[in-house]
């Protein structure tokens, strides 16, 4: 199984068709959704067939319906309820050219930490199931580096998973939280992680390079050897590894309305692919069919129909 470590949002989506102005009242269609990046992932990850759980944290607010939506896409939440913050929310107010704006307040997200964590996260089977199937893989979300205590606990996470062989993987989060918090210290705190993946910009700002196979190679002897996987958008991705660019894979085409999430389903599906046994150029092929599956419907989550899996895993 998987455990995703990251963050739970509420996502409140706004669009509206006249520009907005001070002092006045603006018609929109608004959806209220679950999100966050933490929790997209192990949401993909968890409809591509793997046995998912996610620690995150969340405020008392939200946290029951955050709890049955996790339940819903069949992941196993671990969610820790502050006593003081709600969950976080992003405001996006999406115009009618599809601008967006977005307005964020961390609440509980940014108070994830070390005195969360539990060894007994890595035990049992994620999701519920029975019979076997201990933690595989751990996932770090990319906005547990942006604050203290979300540092601290990746690396008491990062400890306990090398103490256990279990390989880690990173995904960046945001360029904007990057510049932040400065690429130096972030490559500092991943130094060592089995997979990193980040997008075209993230990789751009990280490595200092423009293009794409010359940033992933770069990182990957930066991070120590480890994998890098860089998204391309409708370009596909392509993969580093001991320093080196030895995969690319294409994008399928797709009919994109939103692409929110796009990033999220593609590792939430490549590390389910991995899980399954899948060697590194199927994973990336798996990644780009849950990118492109991401792009035509809205919001960050997979949708909830049962219809057969949208993505077919082989072993090597
Ligand atoms: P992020 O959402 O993190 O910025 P990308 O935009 O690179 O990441 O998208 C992640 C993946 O989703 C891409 O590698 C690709 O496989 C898929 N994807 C994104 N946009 C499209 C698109 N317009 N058409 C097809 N696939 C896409």
């Amino acid at each position: 199984g998987l455990l995703v470590v990251g963050d739970v949002v509420t996502d409140v989506v706004a669009r509206h068709a006249e520009p907005l102005a001070p002092h006045t009242d603006t018609a929109a269609r608004i959806a209220v959704l679950p999100g966050g990046a933490g929790a997209n992932v192990a949401c993909w990850a968890a409809r591509c067939g793997a046995r998912v759980r996610l620690l995150a944290r969340a405020g008392a607010d939200s946290a029951d319906w955050h709890r049955a939506a996790l339940l819903a896409a069949g992941v196993e939440p671990a969610l820790r309820v502050d006593p003081e913050l709600p969950t976080a929310v992003v405001v996006a107010l999406v115009d009618a050219a599809a601008e967006r704006t977005l307005v964020t307040d961390s609440g509980a997200a940014f108070r994830l930490g070390p005195e969360d964590w539990d060894e007994d996260l890595l035990d049992g089977s994620p999701g519920g199931h029975a019979g076997g199937g201990a933690v595989g893989r751990v996932h770090l979300s990319g906005y547990l580096f942006f604050c203290a205590p979300g540092r601290e606990l990746a690396t008491a996470v990062r400890k306990a998973a090398l103490a256990r062989g279990i390989p880690v993987s990173v995904d960046p989060a945001s360029a904007g939280f990057l510049r932040g918090l400065g690429t130096e210290a972030f490559l500092d705190a991943v130094r060592g992680v089995d997979l990193l993946l980040p997008n075209a910009a993230e990789a751009a700002l990280l490595s200092g390079r423009d293009e794409p196979a010359a940033a992933a190679a770069e990182l990957s002897a930066r991070i120590g050897g480890g994998t890098v996987v860089v998204t391309l958008g409708a370009g596909g991705a392509l993969a580093a590894e001991a320093g080196a660019v030895t995969v690319r894979s294409a994008a399928p085409r797709a009919a994109a309305v939103d692409s929110t999430g796009a990033g999220d389903a593609f590792t939430g599906a490549l590390l389910a692919a991995r899980l399954a046994g899948a060697d590194l150029a199927a994973a990336l092929d798996a990644g780009c069919l849950a990118g492109a599956r991401a792009v035509t419907v809205a919001g960050g989550r997979p949708p909830l129909s049962h219809d057969a899996p949208h993505t077919v895993v082989s072993a090597a």
